[in-house]
């Protein structure tokens, strides 16, 4: 980091910069001209903090795929003149977030850091100073004139985690999100420790965004009981081009014959379903137990180790692009970004 180092914060709204409403006492986003005053501290910086602000400022909970469009579009046009992005965004959605500017922004070649926090800036114990501190400092480092982390990550209470693969797992502690099926990217103690091995290579190539999502995903977590009525309405909803189904452990579900017939007819009127397990750790073998064998059999797609977030985003991204669906099947199962182990 020196004189010359700028870096654009990006504000969209969350936790990290909300005050308590005086009269109903709810939480809701104050205005970000007011950040000097909630930390002098960012005046210690030597590099360029430049702002942007996100009008209105949103709840994570109401971000959507226009949203990441409106984010990719600024740092678009602010990529030539910044070495790097923080973006501070509420953490109920940011894995989403993180996991779609992954897929949105090709040949990134910049650090894109999320961050927020569990408790506002104007608290005693907030925890967003500190996070906002590190993700500034993160989002500077370079060596040789590179930039130490080129991907879009998620930095929250001394951890840096590859974005795709981030989880929130704890709705209350500072240490909110969870890398289940990749190691962490840095540790931030005394030191900032980067495990470099881990960390995407620049290709030094022109950036480009990926603006066309496709809206038309649906999210479908199983459950012991489901019953034929309920299953049915969601994998023959007209529409509804693509389907992340949460299945138990690696990747396995009921055998009941409804249950495979309804779905082989669905992917085989085009249905895409993607296959990805309930749990943080570990990833979809299907074949493996004799509950996932039909999976197989009839199309079903591994999503491997792939988040649920990450899973999301990538079909919205691929099939906002990709009409042919061998091509399509065969994107799914490999790392675009990091997001899959191959
Ligand atoms: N509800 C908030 C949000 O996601 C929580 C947070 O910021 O952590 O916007």
């Amino acid at each position: 980091m020196n004189d010359q180092t700028s870096i654009l914060i990006i504000y969209t709204g969350g936790t990290i910069g909300m005050i308590k409403d005086q009269e109903s006492g709810v939480l809701k986003p104050f205005n970000f001209e007011n950040i000097y005053e909630q930390i002098p501290d960012l005046k210690q910086f030597s590099c360029n903090l430049n702002f942007h602000c996100f009008e209105p400022l949103v709840d994570s909970s109401n971000i959507n795929p226009d949203a990441w469009i409106k984010i990719a579009e600024v740092i678009k046009e602010n990529y030539e003149n910044h070495d790097g992005f923080v973006i501070l965004h509420g953490s109920d959605t940011m894995a989403y977030t993180a996991s779609a500017l992954s897929f949105m922004l090709e040949n990134l070649n910049k650090p894109v850091i999320l961050t927020g926090s569990q408790l506002p800036l104007g608290f005693l114990r907030t925890d967003g100073k500190d996070n906002l501190i590190a993700a500034i400092q993160i989002a500077a480092a370079s060596e040789d004139e590179t930039p130490l982390v080129p991907e879009v990550c998620i930095y929250f209470e001394n951890e840096l985690i590859r974005g795709n693969r981030a989880v929130k797992y704890n709705a209350e502690n500072f240490n909110a999100f969870v890398s289940g099926n990749y190691p962490v990217l840095a540790e931030v103690g005394i030191y900032i420790k980067y495990n470099s091995e881990k960390i995407r290579k620049p290709n030094f190539k022109k950036l480009k965004i990926h603006k066309k999502l496709e809206p038309n995903v649906g999210l479908l977590k199983l459950f012991p009981g489901i019953t034929e009525n309920f299953f049915n309405a969601i994998i023959n909803n007209t529409g509804t081009k693509a389907l992340v189904m949460e299945t138990f452990g690696s990747g396995n579900a009921t055998t009941e014959k409804w249950f495979i017939d309804s779905m082989k007819k669905a992917i085989d009127s085009g249905l895409i379903v993607l296959n990805v397990t309930q749990c943080i750790t570990g990833s979809v073998n299907q074949g493996q137990y004799e509950t996932s064998i039909e999976l197989e059999k009839i199309g079903v797609i591994s999503g491997k180790d792939i988040s649920t977030e990450a899973a999301i985003t990538k079909l919205m991204f691929l099939m906002g692009k990709e009409t042919d669906s061998k091509k399509l099947i065969s994107l799914l199962s490999k790392s675009l970004r990091g997001e899959l182990s191959n």
